[in-house]
């Protein structure tokens, strides 16, 4: 099975935002499917081993979900309130 992506672990490339370490804390694989059949595709997360930029990373983070979920019910909601409307004589 080939397999695609870049085979230099990521934790070898130092922190963009504080220059610290950074270490791999999850792996994980996903299989695509394409014309020539399977694709393995690897996936690494990696995470800076300064916890306090870390830290701050993760609550950057958690909010722009916050947010996104936010955006994402008000365009569900938004979308429901049109179909009630063509449903509605
Ligand atoms: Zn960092």
């Amino acid at each position: 099975m080939p397999k695609i992506g870049n085979s230099k672990t990521y934790s070898d490339y130092p922190c963009d935002r504080c220059g610290s370490k950074r270490r791999v804390s999850r792996t994980w694989t996903e299989k695509i499917l394409n014309d020539n059949g399977f694709m393995l595709l690897e996936h690494t997360q990696t995470i800076c081993t300064n916890k306090d930029c870390q830290d701050k990373f993760e609550k950057v983070l958690s909010e722009e979900t916050e947010k996104r979920e936010k955006i994402r019910l008000e365009r569900a909601n938004n979308a429901l309130r049109k179909t009630n409307i063509k449903i509605s004589p």
